[in-house]
């Protein structure tokens, strides 16, 4: 999975702000039931100077080491023995004084056995849904709520093909793009008029890969320009840094939604050739999706974009009555 340096920085962020505060917790707890059972202090030092006692003896003596070996688990389990009939006897959990973890598998590093621990997965999962815009409109409108019941089976005189077996091939095509990601390098481009469910199945991909802890951009057409234009001219107030633009560069996978509504120029569609012949020399998948047929990307974009980039995108075309309208009929 590819994340910048700097996502992955501010993630590790999170796991020293978890072990301070769990730490403080600890201290607070000690502090606590130190005041109350003062005998509880004195057993809490007896075990923490146990092993030295014991390192020390050994260093003294190196053919007792069996003997002063044994002697150090048998006294630090009667201390802690005693210390938890203390604690309970006070009405304290038995392990009241103990280390606070979040996650006792990895203890708040993120690892186990140079792995990263699932705590760690599901927070990269977490950070990629903040960062793709996506979060709440994917419990919405993913895989499993599509439904093909706004899709005429009248076939099209022209195609021969109904809207709705379209739509089942092409939502066929976008579960085999998602089955196939990790196997195959493919790329989408969705293209009909508006309200066929082409940015449903654009959310529908996303919520797939996402929950396959891929890191997933969304941004309309629109918001990539913008920030397109924002890195190079600093326009805004919005600060776009080289690793915003590394992410759009470098994610599993870029979703752009409803190209051919921004305001381009020469420069802009440069940004965009640069940006998708990129992610096509490093294998990145991207998902477009389109109001304009293939005759328009001609018009609207450069021949270096429709010929050289689209022709490795596989092309969906979209057809049909205009599906948000007979939601409210
Ligand atoms: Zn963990």
């Amino acid at each position: 999975m590819s994340m910048t340096k700097s996502d992955y920085n501010k993630i590790m962020r999170t796991y020293d702000q978890r072990k301070a505060s769990n730490s403080q917790l600890q201290t607070k707890r000690l502090d606590e039931v130190f005041s109350k059972v003062p005998e509880l202090e004195n057993i809490h030092k007896q075990i923490s100077t146990l092993g030295l006692k014991a390192i020390q003896k050994t260093i003294a003596h190196p053919s007792q080491k069996d003997k002063y070996a044994q002697e150090l688990t048998s006294n630090l389990q009667k201390l802690k023995n005693k210390k938890m009939t203390l604690l309970e006897g006070h009405g304290y959990p038995a392990d009241y004084l103990d280390p606070i973890y979040t996650c006792n598998d990895c203890k708040d590093t993120g690892y186990i056995n140079n792995q990263k621990c699932h705590c760690l997965k599901q927070a990269i999962i977490d950070y990629s849904y903040e960062q793709s815009n996506l979060k709440h409109i994917l419990a919405k409108e993913n895989f499993s709520t599509f439904s093909f019941k706004f899709y005429s089976k009248e076939k099209d005189p022209k195609t021969g093909m109904s809207s709705f077996e379209n739509m089942r091939s092409v939502h066929q095509a976008c579960l085999d793009f998602v089955e196939g990601f990790n196997t195959s390098f493919n790329n989408l481009i969705l293209y009909g008029r508006s309200g066929l469910g082409k940015t449903f199945l654009c959310n529908s991909i996303a919520k797939e890969l996402l929950d396959q802890g891929k890191t997933v951009i969304y941004l309309s057409s629109f918001q990539l320009f913008r920030l397109f234009e924002n890195y190079r001219f600093h326009k805004d107030e919005e600060i776009v840094t080289n690793d915003d633009i590394e992410t759009i560069f470098q994610c599993d996978l870029l979703i752009i939604d409803d190209l051919g509504t921004e305001f381009n120029n020469a420069l802009t569609s440069a940004e965009l050739f640069n940006c998708l012949n990129s992610r096509l020399m490093n294998r990145r998948s991207t998902v477009i999706s389109t109001n304009l047929n293939p005759n328009e990307w001609v018009s609207k974009y450069s021949e270096r974009i429709v010929s050289r980039i689209f022709g490795y995108y596989t092309q969906l075309k979209l057809f049909g009555s205009d599906i948000r309208l007979m939601k409210y009929q």
